[in-house]
C-alpha cells in the first residue's frame, strides 16, 4: 500500500500507527529476524521473546522518565481489567479507595472498585456534563485511604489534567490509557499508573500497569495468583502467555517515539496539532462549539459540538468522502471527536482544520 492513499485517521482506540512501523511490521510478519519462523510461531520461553519483553519494559520507564524504582508489567484485558485489579491488589477491608470523577472511564473504574471494598468519590464534574476537572481537595479524602484514583485524560469527553494534582497523603494511581507518553510528566508522583497500549502505544492487546516498587511489596496475597501483580513482577510478565505480537508492536512504538526526540518533542508536536483545530472552532464564531472548558481541553481528544445532529451527521459523511476517518463523537455522547495520538501525523490535524474552515464557510 502507498503512504499517499492512507486515510487520515482520528479513531479514538484503536488508533492509528505509524505507517513506517507498520511496514517494519510487515516484512518482519513471516521471517521474525531472518529466523526461519514467525514471532508468533515463537515459544514465549524463548530468549528472543524474553529479550523483547526486557528491552520493552526498559524503554516505557526510560521513554516515561521513572527508570528506576518502577516496575513495569505487561497484562492482557484492557484497562477496564486493571479497574478491577488495582483495587483486588490495594484495597484491604478496612480501608477506602477515594476516586475522582471526571468522565465515564473514571465512573466504570469507581464503580468496579465498588464491587470489592468501601469507595469514596473525592470531587465530580458529574454535574456540569463533565465539561471541566474538579479541583482536589486533600482534606476531603476518606479516612484510612488506600489510594487517590484519577483519570488524566478522557478520552470520550476530551478533558484532561493540566498537571499532576499535589497529593501527599495517599498513593495516587492513574489510568493514563489515552495520554501516556504524549507530555511531560513528573511521574515520580505517582504510585502506580496503567494504560491499555491501543491509543498511544500500540495495537489492542497487551495493558501496561506500571506500579513504584515499595507500593507494590504491600500488594494483597490474598487473591488468585493470576490476578496479583506481585505475580506479574516475579515472572517479568512471563507467568502464562504474554500477547507476544502486541509487546512486539509496542516495542516498535517506542523506538518510533524515541526517534521522534521522546516525550518532550512528542508534546511540543501534540501541542502544535490540537491547537490547528482548536483554533479553527475557537474562530469559527459558534459554528463549532468547543464542550471542554478551555483550560481543561485535551490535546489528544479534541470534542465539539456543531447547530444540530443533522448537520454534525453531514459533517461526518462529508469528512468521510474527503478521506477523513473516525470523527463522530463517542455514542454515549454524539457531537464530534477528533482524537490526535502521537501517531497522528501533522498533515493529517493540518487536513482536518482545512476542511473544517472549508465546510464551515458552505454551511455558515
Ligand atoms: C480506552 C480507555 C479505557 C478502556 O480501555 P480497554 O483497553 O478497552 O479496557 C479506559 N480508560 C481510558 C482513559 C481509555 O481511554
Amino acid at each position: 500500500m502507498n503512504k499517499t492513499k492512507r486515510r487520515y485517521n482520528f479513531n479514538p482506540g484503536p488508533a492509528a500507527l505509524p505507517f513506517d512501523i507498520l511496514e517494519e511490521a510487515q516484512q518482519q510478519f513471516v521471517d521474525y529476524n531472518g529466523m526461519g519462523i514467525s514471532l508468533l510461531e515463537m515459544s514465549h520461553r524463548s530468549r528472543i521473546v524474553e529479550e523483547l519483553n526486557q528491552e520493552t519494559q526498559h524503554l516505557l520507564l526510560t521513554l516515561l522518565g521513572i527508570p528506576y524504582g518502577y516496575e513495569a508489567l505487561f497484562m492482557g484485558g484492557g484497562a477496564s481489567t486493571q479497574f478491577a485489579l488495582l483495587p483486588m491488589n490495594f484495597l484491604k477491608p478496612h480501608q477506602t479507595a477515594n476516586y475522582v470523577l471526571t468522565g465515564s472511564f473514571a465512573e466504570k473504574a469507581y464503580k468496579e472498585a465498588a464491587y470489592w471494598g468501601r469507595t469514596h468519590v473525592v470531587a465530580s464534574s458529574k454535574d456540569q456534563k463533565w465539561r471541566s476537572i474538579p479541583a482536589i481537595n486533600e482534606e476531603d479524602l476518606s479516612e484510612e485511604s488506600a489510594y487517590l484514583h484519577i483519570t488524566m485524560n478522557n478520552t470520550i469527553e476530551g478533558s484532561r489534567y493540566t498537571s499532576i494534582p499535589e497529593v501527599t497523603s495517599t498513593p495516587l494511581v492513574a489510568d493514563m490509557t489515552s495520554e501516556i507518553l504524549s507530555r511531560k510528566l513528573d511521574l515520580h508522583k505517582f504510585s502506580m499508573i496503567y494504560a491499555g497500549a491501543q491509543k498511544n502505544l500500540g495495537p489492542a492487546g497487551v495493558t501496561v500497569a506500571i506500579i513504584r516498587e515499595s507500593w507494590l511489596e504491600q500488594a494483597s496475597n490474598e487473591i488468585p495468583e493470576i490476578m496479583r501483580y506481585s505475580t506479574f513482577a516475579k515472572n517479568k510478565s512471563l507467568f502464562n502467555t504474554p500477547p507476544v505480537h502486541a509487546v512486539y508492536m509496542m516495542n516498535l512504538m517506542l523506538k518510533w517515539a524515541q526517534k521522534q526526540g521522546g516525550v518532550e518533542q512528542l508534546e511540543q508536536h501534540n501541542l502544535v496539532k490540537a491547537g490547528l483545530i482548536y483554533e479553527v472552532i475557537d474562530a469559527s464564531g459558534g459554528f463549532y462549539q468547543g464542550i471542554i472548558k478551555a483550560e481543561d481541553r485535551s490535546p489528544m481528544n479534541i470534542t465539539w459540538r456543531m447547530a444540530n445532529e443533522e448537520l454534525e451527521r453531514q459533517f461526518i459523511s462529508e469528512s468521510e468522502f474527503h478521506g477523513f476517518e473516525g470523527l463522530a463523537g463517542h455514542r454515549s455522547v454524539g457531537g464530534l471527536r477528533a482524537s490526535a495520538y502521537n501517531a497522528v501525523p501533522y498533515e493529517a490535524c493540518k487536513a482536518l482544520a482545512d476542511f473544517m474552515n472549508d465546510f464551515a464557510q458552505r454551511h455558515g
